[in-house]
């Protein structure tokens, strides 16, 4: 595998240990080794899509627990720019997180962009039926066909263009351990015709992915390696996802797989555990898989139980900010009437900096006054309350007591829910 005369293969620095397999079937504990530390999986990756977990210092995160970060492609591409986080050093070393780091290619967001709602989006009038009815009515600021996708920036207005190799060329720039290949995104909306089409034109992408992921790793062998994950498309059909799983794990370039793979699109919360199994029982045990994109606690114990190892999650910081916080009990919002002379802490149960420090009612204070602090601390519970979960969750694999702990996890958690809201 490695050979310091042929630095393209050097990929020593990159690997995965699976451990402990869950029951029968594909969910396991493991380790990935990066160049920047182990991620002991399954793993919850902290989302700081601008290079910042929003409202808290990396220390922090670190404190708290927090493995990995993931950074976007598409963000930092048009702001600071690659070229400024390459000069940086890399992601992690420009926002002085020593740890490992993901980005994420950029492919969703180019193609949710500007559009009504999360997970739809505006394509060429190629398709039929559905596909039309998505984007009626909308600007439509991205543009789908073969070689990549055009589309208009968030900030600007300007014109821009990813194809497989510039994305891949933005994240070696952006300097991430691991880095996903540019794919299309579709919704649950579009039509079974056109998810077909979309998943073999990922395919397609996915192969100049690792042919332009290949010529980057030679011509950059000075620096760190940087692992690239294949994306499985395919929407909610079975055929098509077990079929892109399939392909994918197949391609090489000069002898090189994809070092993982990633699950991506639309799933339905109910069906993301049966995806997430469909894929990983086509992807190879040697390599790790990472459920893109992932919302509530019951969707950890799924996403885990069907094979993921680890998943990237923005709720924990975004819901922070809207006062949401998560409890044992439930989630509840510290900005609530009722919580104005509670002096307990946010969740007596946490071990976090907030809940050793404040209380329900010193939040509900600063929520209701816009003070900043109030995002500061929130987040690190939420961060903390997260990471503690997956930590849970690995652990109770290992002692063999999974189903145990997501009944009383889940139980208790959605129980308290239904009583108090
Ligand atoms: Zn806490």
């Amino acid at each position: 595998m490695t050979g310091h005369g042929s630095p393209s293969t050097d990929t020593s620095s990159f690997s995965f240990t699976p451990l402990v397999r869950l029951g029968s079937g594909l969910g396991r504990t493991g380790v990935i080794s990066t160049p920047h530390g182990c991620i002991k999986t399954p793993a919850f990756v902290a989302v700081g899509t601008k290079a910042t977990v929003k409202a808290v210092l990396p220390e922090s995160m670190a404190e708290l627990g927090a493995q990995a970060l993931l950074a976007n492609a598409y963000h930092l591409y048009l702001q600071p720019g690659a070229d400024i986080v390459e000069l940086a050093g890399g992601v992690g070393r420009f926002m002085n997180w020593p740890g490992p780091t993901f980005t994420d290619s950029g492919g969703y967001q180019v193609l949710s962009l500007g559009v009504g709602f999360k997970k739809v989006l505006a394509m060429r009038t190629d398709g039929l039926g559905d596909d039309d009815v998505i984007a009626a009515g909308k600007a439509r600021l991205a543009h789908v066909d073969d070689d990549g996708v055009t589309f208009t920036s968030h900030l600007d207005g300007r014109k821009h263009r990813f194809t497989p190799e510039s994305s891949v060329r933005i994240q070696h720039q952006l300097g991430a351990d691991i880095m996903f290949a540019f794919d299309e995104c579709t919704t649950l909306m579009n039509t079974r015709g056109y998810q077909e089409r979309s998943v073999a034109r990922t395919q397609a992408w996915a192969l100049r992915c690792l042919a332009e992921h290949h010529k980057q790793t030679k011509a950059r062998a000075d620096r760190p390696y940087q692992a690239l994950f294949g994306v499985v498309q395919g929407a909610q059909y079975e055929d098509l996802r077990r079929q892109a799983a399939r392909d994918l794990a197949s391609l090489s370039v000069a002898g090189r797989s994809f070092d993982g793979y990633g699950i991506g699109g639309a799933l339905e919360k109910e069906n993301l555990g049966t995806i997430v199994g469909w894929v990983a029982h086509e992807l190879p045990e040697d390599k790790p898989r990472h459920l893109l994109g992932i919302s509530e606690p019951d969707d950890f114990f799924a996403a885990i139980q069907a094979g993921a190892d680890t998943f990237d999650c923005v709720s924990p910081s975004r819901v922070a900010r809207n006062a949401a916080l998560y409890t044992r009990d439930g989630r509840f919002n510290v900005s609530n009437a009722s919580q104005r002379r509670n002096f307990t802490p946010v969740d007596p149960d946490c071990d976090c900096y907030t809940c050793a420090n404040y209380t329900r009612a010193y939040l509900h204070h600063l929520f209701k006054a816009r003070e900043m602090l109030g995002c500061t601390l929130a987040t690190i519970h939420n961060e903390r309350f997260i990471v503690r979960l997956v930590d849970s969750i690995r652990a109770s694999i290992e002692t063999g007591d999974f189903e145990a702990h997501q009944a009383d996890f889940l139980g208790r958690y959605y129980a308290a829910k239904r009583g108090t809201s």
